[in-house]
Protein backbone atom coordinates (compact mmCIF):
# COMPACT_ATOMS: atom_id res chain seq x y z
CA UNK A 1 0.00 0.00 0.00
CA UNK A 2 0.92 3.30 -0.72
CA UNK A 3 2.21 5.86 1.97
CA UNK A 4 0.87 9.53 1.24
CA UNK A 5 3.40 12.64 2.37
CA UNK A 6 1.45 16.21 2.48
CA UNK A 7 4.30 19.00 2.79
CA UNK A 8 3.44 22.55 4.60
CA UNK A 9 5.99 24.57 3.58
CA UNK A 10 5.26 27.10 5.89
CA UNK A 11 6.80 28.54 9.03
CA UNK A 12 6.72 30.84 11.37
CA UNK A 13 10.15 31.95 10.66
CA UNK A 14 13.57 30.73 9.26
CA UNK A 15 15.85 28.48 11.47
CA UNK A 16 19.51 29.58 10.52
CA UNK A 17 20.40 26.08 9.72
CA UNK A 18 17.23 24.77 7.89
CA UNK A 19 17.55 24.42 4.15
CA UNK A 20 13.66 22.66 4.05
CA UNK A 21 11.85 24.16 1.63
CA UNK A 22 9.84 26.44 3.95
CA UNK A 23 8.81 29.94 3.91
CA UNK A 24 7.22 32.42 5.97
CA UNK A 25 3.70 31.88 6.92
CA UNK A 26 0.45 34.45 6.52
CA UNK A 27 -3.49 33.32 6.69
CA UNK A 28 -4.29 34.18 3.26
CA UNK A 29 -1.34 32.08 1.47
CA UNK A 30 -2.11 29.02 3.54
CA UNK A 31 -5.87 29.40 2.20
CA UNK A 32 -4.21 29.03 -1.10
CA UNK A 33 -2.30 26.63 -0.30
CA UNK A 34 -4.66 24.09 0.82
CA UNK A 35 -6.83 24.56 -2.26
CA UNK A 36 -4.26 23.87 -4.41
CA UNK A 37 -2.76 21.12 -1.91
CA UNK A 38 -6.28 19.46 -2.29
CA UNK A 39 -6.36 19.91 -6.08
CA UNK A 40 -3.25 17.91 -6.59
CA UNK A 41 -4.50 15.55 -3.89
CA UNK A 42 -7.74 15.16 -6.40
CA UNK A 43 -6.42 14.36 -9.63
CA UNK A 44 -4.12 11.47 -8.02
CA UNK A 45 -6.22 7.87 -9.23
CA UNK A 46 -7.61 6.36 -6.34
CA UNK A 47 -5.34 3.40 -4.25
CA UNK A 48 -4.79 2.20 -1.55
CA UNK A 49 -3.11 3.89 0.96
CA UNK A 50 -2.17 3.13 4.90
CA UNK A 51 -0.06 6.14 5.72
CA UNK A 52 -0.38 9.83 5.82
CA UNK A 53 2.21 11.71 6.73
CA UNK A 54 2.03 15.93 6.93
CA UNK A 55 5.69 17.14 7.17
CA UNK A 56 7.52 20.92 6.81
CA UNK A 57 7.83 23.22 7.34
CA UNK A 58 5.37 23.70 10.11
CA UNK A 59 2.51 21.81 9.55
CA UNK A 60 0.90 22.19 12.99
CA UNK A 61 0.36 26.40 12.00
CA UNK A 62 -2.38 25.27 9.79
CA UNK A 63 -5.95 25.54 11.42
CA UNK A 64 -8.02 22.97 12.16
CA UNK A 65 -10.41 23.65 9.49
CA UNK A 66 -6.83 23.18 6.82
CA UNK A 67 -6.38 19.93 8.61
CA UNK A 68 -10.17 18.70 7.80
CA UNK A 69 -10.37 19.80 4.29
CA UNK A 70 -6.91 17.86 3.59
CA UNK A 71 -7.89 15.00 5.32
CA UNK A 72 -11.22 14.69 3.86
CA UNK A 73 -9.54 15.05 0.21
CA UNK A 74 -6.62 12.52 0.85
CA UNK A 75 -9.99 10.11 2.55
CA UNK A 76 -11.75 10.75 -0.43
CA UNK A 77 -9.39 10.72 -3.06
CA UNK A 78 -7.58 7.97 -1.58
CA UNK A 79 -8.78 4.31 -0.15
CA UNK A 80 -7.13 4.56 3.11
CA UNK A 81 -6.34 1.41 5.39
CA UNK A 82 -8.64 1.29 8.76
CA UNK A 83 -5.76 1.53 10.52
CA UNK A 84 -3.34 3.37 9.06
CA UNK A 85 -1.03 5.49 10.47
CA UNK A 86 -1.60 9.22 10.28
CA UNK A 87 1.27 11.14 11.64
CA UNK A 88 2.14 15.39 11.99
CA UNK A 89 4.78 16.96 11.94
CA UNK A 90 4.55 19.54 15.14
CA UNK A 91 6.48 22.49 16.39
CA UNK A 92 6.27 23.02 20.34
CA UNK A 93 5.90 26.45 20.44
CA UNK A 94 2.36 25.55 18.71
CA UNK A 95 0.74 23.24 20.40
CA UNK A 96 -2.38 23.84 22.44
CA UNK A 97 -3.97 21.08 24.64
CA UNK A 98 -7.32 22.49 22.78
CA UNK A 99 -5.74 22.74 19.06
CA UNK A 100 -3.99 18.77 20.06
CA UNK A 101 -7.05 17.64 20.60
CA UNK A 102 -9.11 18.51 17.90
CA UNK A 103 -6.17 17.36 15.39
CA UNK A 104 -6.40 13.76 17.38
CA UNK A 105 -10.10 13.68 17.19
CA UNK A 106 -9.36 14.41 12.91
CA UNK A 107 -8.17 11.29 13.16
CA UNK A 108 -4.18 12.07 13.68
CA UNK A 109 -2.62 9.24 15.44
CA UNK A 110 0.72 9.79 15.38
CA UNK A 111 2.42 12.86 16.63
CA UNK A 112 5.81 13.92 15.75
CA UNK A 113 7.24 16.77 17.91
CA UNK A 114 10.47 18.92 17.18
CA UNK A 115 11.54 19.11 20.66
CA UNK A 116 15.57 19.09 19.05
CA UNK A 117 17.17 19.55 22.93
CA UNK A 118 15.68 20.06 26.67
CA UNK A 119 18.99 22.51 27.03
CA UNK A 120 17.73 26.63 27.00
CA UNK A 121 20.76 27.71 25.40
CA UNK A 122 21.07 25.14 22.87
CA UNK A 123 17.26 25.68 21.72
CA UNK A 124 18.24 29.58 21.40
CA UNK A 125 21.56 28.95 19.72
CA UNK A 126 19.40 27.05 16.98
CA UNK A 127 17.06 29.93 16.67
CA UNK A 128 13.96 28.11 18.04
CA UNK A 129 10.72 29.64 19.10
CA UNK A 130 10.24 27.33 22.46
CA UNK A 131 12.01 26.50 24.82
CA UNK A 132 12.76 23.45 27.10
CA UNK A 133 9.47 23.79 29.41
CA UNK A 134 7.14 24.46 26.02
CA UNK A 135 8.85 21.33 24.27
CA UNK A 136 7.76 19.43 27.90
CA UNK A 137 4.56 20.86 28.18
CA UNK A 138 3.93 19.95 24.58
CA UNK A 139 4.53 16.04 25.11
CA UNK A 140 2.51 16.05 27.97
CA UNK A 141 -0.88 18.08 26.01
CA UNK A 142 -0.43 15.49 23.14
CA UNK A 143 -0.61 12.50 25.10
CA UNK A 144 -3.57 14.58 27.52
CA UNK A 145 -5.37 14.86 24.28
CA UNK A 146 -4.89 11.15 23.48
CA UNK A 147 -2.22 10.84 21.64
CA UNK A 148 -0.20 7.61 22.63
CA UNK A 149 2.26 7.68 19.72
CA UNK A 150 4.28 10.14 20.45
CA UNK A 151 7.82 11.07 18.73
CA UNK A 152 10.23 13.81 19.58
CA UNK A 153 13.11 15.03 17.34
CA UNK A 154 16.76 15.64 18.87
CA UNK A 155 19.49 17.41 17.02
CA UNK A 156 22.78 16.20 17.80
CA UNK A 157 26.20 17.76 17.59
CA UNK A 158 25.46 21.21 17.98
CA UNK A 159 27.52 24.35 18.67
CA UNK A 160 29.37 24.03 22.02
CA UNK A 161 27.21 20.43 23.32
CA UNK A 162 29.23 18.02 25.26
CA UNK A 163 28.68 14.85 26.06
CA UNK A 164 27.07 15.64 29.55
CA UNK A 165 24.85 18.43 27.74
CA UNK A 166 23.08 15.59 25.02
CA UNK A 167 22.59 12.92 27.56
CA UNK A 168 21.15 15.33 29.92
CA UNK A 169 19.00 16.21 27.39
CA UNK A 170 18.12 12.21 26.35
CA UNK A 171 17.83 11.80 30.10
CA UNK A 172 14.74 14.01 30.32
CA UNK A 173 12.41 11.83 27.80
CA UNK A 174 12.60 8.57 29.65
CA UNK A 175 10.29 10.90 32.46
CA UNK A 176 8.29 11.67 29.62
CA UNK A 177 5.55 9.64 27.68
CA UNK A 178 7.73 9.44 24.15
CA UNK A 179 7.44 6.05 22.27
CA UNK A 180 9.75 6.93 19.28
CA UNK A 181 13.06 9.51 19.05
CA UNK A 182 14.55 10.81 16.30
CA UNK A 183 18.38 11.77 16.67
CA UNK A 184 20.07 13.43 13.64
CA UNK A 185 23.35 15.30 13.61
CA UNK A 186 23.52 18.79 12.91
CA UNK A 187 24.62 19.40 9.18
CA UNK A 188 25.73 22.51 8.05
CA UNK A 189 23.97 23.44 5.25
CA UNK A 190 25.50 25.76 1.83
CA UNK A 191 23.43 29.23 2.02
CA UNK A 192 22.33 29.10 5.48
CA UNK A 193 22.65 31.98 7.91
CA UNK A 194 25.20 28.93 10.41
CA UNK A 195 27.41 28.62 7.23
CA UNK A 196 28.41 32.16 7.25
CA UNK A 197 28.65 32.49 11.21
CA UNK A 198 31.79 30.85 12.96
CA UNK A 199 30.55 27.91 15.59
CA UNK A 200 32.25 26.19 17.99
CA UNK A 201 31.46 22.62 16.61
CA UNK A 202 31.91 19.26 17.70
CA UNK A 203 35.14 17.84 15.75
CA UNK A 204 34.90 14.64 14.41
CA UNK A 205 35.93 12.93 16.95
CA UNK A 206 33.45 14.40 19.27
CA UNK A 207 31.24 13.68 17.12
CA UNK A 208 31.49 9.87 16.68
CA UNK A 209 31.71 10.00 20.58
CA UNK A 210 28.10 12.01 20.97
CA UNK A 211 26.54 9.54 18.33
CA UNK A 212 27.32 6.68 19.72
CA UNK A 213 26.90 7.32 23.43
CA UNK A 214 23.35 8.59 22.21
CA UNK A 215 22.70 5.37 20.88
CA UNK A 216 24.19 3.17 23.53
CA UNK A 217 22.11 5.53 26.51
CA UNK A 218 18.61 5.01 24.32
CA UNK A 219 19.00 1.67 23.62
CA UNK A 220 20.04 1.02 27.65
CA UNK A 221 16.18 2.96 27.99
CA UNK A 222 14.07 0.77 25.44
CA UNK A 223 14.47 2.58 22.49
CA UNK A 224 16.03 0.49 20.44
CA UNK A 225 17.85 1.78 17.30
CA UNK A 226 15.74 0.84 13.88
CA UNK A 227 17.43 3.32 11.49
CA UNK A 228 20.90 5.20 11.61
CA UNK A 229 19.01 7.88 13.01
CA UNK A 230 15.86 6.34 14.42
CA UNK A 231 14.68 4.68 17.56
CA UNK A 232 11.45 3.20 18.60
CA UNK A 233 9.92 1.15 21.90
CA UNK A 234 8.81 -2.01 20.28
CA UNK A 235 6.12 -1.67 17.38
CA UNK A 236 6.21 1.96 17.38
CA UNK A 237 8.42 2.31 14.68
CA UNK A 238 7.49 5.30 12.04
CA UNK A 239 5.67 3.24 9.43
CA UNK A 240 5.47 6.09 6.52
CA UNK A 241 9.05 6.52 7.19
CA UNK A 242 9.98 2.54 6.68
CA UNK A 243 8.32 3.01 3.13
CA UNK A 244 11.38 5.38 2.55
CA UNK A 245 14.00 2.52 3.36
CA UNK A 246 12.55 -0.46 2.29
CA UNK A 247 11.71 1.33 -0.87
CA UNK A 248 8.35 1.01 -1.08
CA UNK A 249 5.90 3.61 -2.74
CA UNK A 250 4.73 7.06 -1.86
CA UNK A 251 3.89 9.87 -2.88
CA UNK A 252 3.96 13.47 -2.30
CA UNK A 253 1.87 16.23 -2.52
CA UNK A 254 3.26 20.12 -2.72
CA UNK A 255 6.36 22.03 -3.68
CA UNK A 256 9.54 20.12 -2.87
CA UNK A 257 8.04 16.99 -2.24
CA UNK A 258 9.33 13.63 -3.19
CA UNK A 259 7.63 10.53 -4.44
CA UNK A 260 8.68 7.01 -5.33
CA UNK A 261 5.63 5.46 -7.78
CA UNK A 262 5.50 3.01 -10.28
CA UNK A 263 9.33 2.15 -9.83
CA UNK A 264 10.37 5.78 -10.56
CA UNK A 265 11.04 8.84 -8.78
CA UNK A 266 9.96 12.35 -8.76
CA UNK A 267 10.36 15.56 -7.17
CA UNK A 268 8.16 18.31 -6.70
CA UNK A 269 9.91 22.14 -7.87
CA UNK A 270 10.94 24.08 -5.03
CA UNK A 271 8.54 26.66 -6.26
CA UNK A 272 5.19 27.47 -4.05
CA UNK A 273 3.95 30.22 -6.93
CA UNK A 274 4.69 27.74 -9.72
CA UNK A 275 2.56 24.96 -7.70
CA UNK A 276 -0.22 27.42 -7.01
CA UNK A 277 -0.89 28.44 -10.59
CA UNK A 278 -0.97 25.03 -11.80
CA UNK A 279 -1.51 22.29 -8.61
CA UNK A 280 -1.69 19.36 -11.18
CA UNK A 281 1.61 19.73 -12.51
CA UNK A 282 3.41 18.27 -9.59
CA UNK A 283 5.44 15.69 -11.42
CA UNK A 284 8.52 17.86 -12.64
CA UNK A 285 11.76 16.02 -11.89
CA UNK A 286 12.05 12.31 -13.25
CA UNK A 287 15.02 11.08 -11.53
CA UNK A 288 16.36 7.75 -12.97
CA UNK A 289 17.28 5.23 -10.48
CA UNK A 290 18.71 1.65 -10.16
CA UNK A 291 17.20 -0.81 -8.55
CA UNK A 292 19.97 -2.36 -6.88
CA UNK A 293 22.49 0.81 -5.60
CA UNK A 294 18.43 2.17 -4.27
CA UNK A 295 17.90 -1.03 -2.22
CA UNK A 296 21.50 -1.21 -0.78
CA UNK A 297 21.68 2.05 0.09
CA UNK A 298 18.74 2.26 1.23
CA UNK A 299 18.45 -1.23 3.60
CA UNK A 300 21.70 -0.37 4.98
CA UNK A 301 20.54 2.74 6.86
CA UNK A 302 18.02 -0.07 8.83
CA UNK A 303 19.13 -2.11 11.51
CA UNK A 304 17.38 -5.05 10.00
CA UNK A 305 20.17 -4.46 7.00
CA UNK A 306 20.61 -5.67 3.28
CA UNK A 307 19.51 -9.15 2.11
CA UNK A 308 21.60 -10.24 -0.58
CA UNK A 309 19.05 -12.99 -1.23
CA UNK A 310 16.47 -10.65 -1.71
CA UNK A 311 17.50 -9.77 -5.53
CA UNK A 312 19.12 -10.83 -8.37
CA UNK A 313 22.31 -8.98 -9.81
CA UNK A 314 25.74 -10.28 -10.78
CA UNK A 315 27.29 -6.76 -8.87
CA UNK A 316 26.19 -8.77 -5.57
CA UNK A 317 28.83 -11.38 -5.70
CA UNK A 318 31.24 -8.43 -5.36
CA UNK A 319 29.43 -6.69 -2.80
CA UNK A 320 29.60 -9.71 -0.66
CA UNK A 321 33.63 -9.83 -1.59
CA UNK A 322 34.01 -6.38 -0.06
CA UNK A 323 31.19 -6.61 3.04
CA UNK A 324 33.72 -9.90 4.37
CA UNK A 325 37.01 -6.63 3.98
CA UNK A 326 34.98 -4.59 5.86
CA UNK A 327 33.77 -6.71 8.54
CA UNK A 328 36.71 -7.34 9.65
CA UNK A 329 37.37 -3.54 10.62
CA UNK A 330 34.32 -4.07 12.79
CA UNK A 331 31.98 -1.83 10.76
CA UNK A 332 29.40 -4.54 9.29
CA UNK A 333 28.41 -7.82 9.80
CA UNK A 334 27.14 -10.58 7.39
CA UNK A 335 24.99 -12.97 8.38
CA UNK A 336 22.96 -15.81 5.99
CA UNK A 337 23.90 -13.44 3.21
CA UNK A 338 22.16 -10.59 5.02
CA UNK A 339 24.43 -7.13 5.50
CA UNK A 340 24.08 -5.05 8.65
CA UNK A 341 26.16 -2.11 9.64
CA UNK A 342 26.96 -1.83 13.09
CA UNK A 343 27.12 1.59 15.44
CA UNK A 344 30.53 2.25 14.13
CA UNK A 345 29.06 1.61 10.18
CA UNK A 346 26.05 3.86 10.51
CA UNK A 347 28.47 6.53 11.32
CA UNK A 348 30.43 6.67 8.03
CA UNK A 349 27.40 4.55 6.35
CA UNK A 350 28.38 6.69 3.18
CA UNK A 351 31.59 5.75 2.16
CA UNK A 352 31.14 2.09 3.29
CA UNK A 353 28.39 2.09 0.65
CA UNK A 354 30.23 4.00 -1.73
CA UNK A 355 33.14 1.62 -1.08
CA UNK A 356 30.50 -1.22 -1.70
CA UNK A 357 29.06 -0.30 -4.97
CA UNK A 358 31.47 1.63 -6.81
CA UNK A 359 35.32 1.18 -5.43
S1 LIG B 1 10.75 25.06 12.02
FE1 LIG B 1 11.70 23.30 10.98
S2 LIG B 1 11.22 23.54 8.80
FE2 LIG B 1 10.81 25.53 9.82
S3 LIG B 1 12.67 26.70 9.52
FE3 LIG B 1 12.85 25.70 11.53
S4 LIG B 1 13.88 23.73 11.10
FE4 LIG B 1 13.17 24.55 9.13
Amino acid sequence: MLGVYIHIPFCIRKCPYCDFYSLEYSDNLCDRYVDALCTAVKAHKKEKCDTIYFGGGTPNLLDIRHFEKILNTVFNAFDVDKNAEISLESNPALCSIEKLKAIRKLGFNRISIGVQSFCDNELKALGRLHNAQQAENAIYDAAMAGFDNISADFMMCLPNQTSDKLLNSLQRVFQLPIKHISAYMLKIEENTPFSRQSLILPDDDLSAQLYLEAVDFLENNGFAQYEISNFAKKGYECRHNLKYWKREEYIGFGPAAHSFYSGKRFAVKRDLSAFLADPRQYFITDESCDEFEETLMLNLRLSSGFDTNSVKDDRIDNVLKKARLLEKYGLLCINNGIITLTKQGFLVSNSIISNLLYN
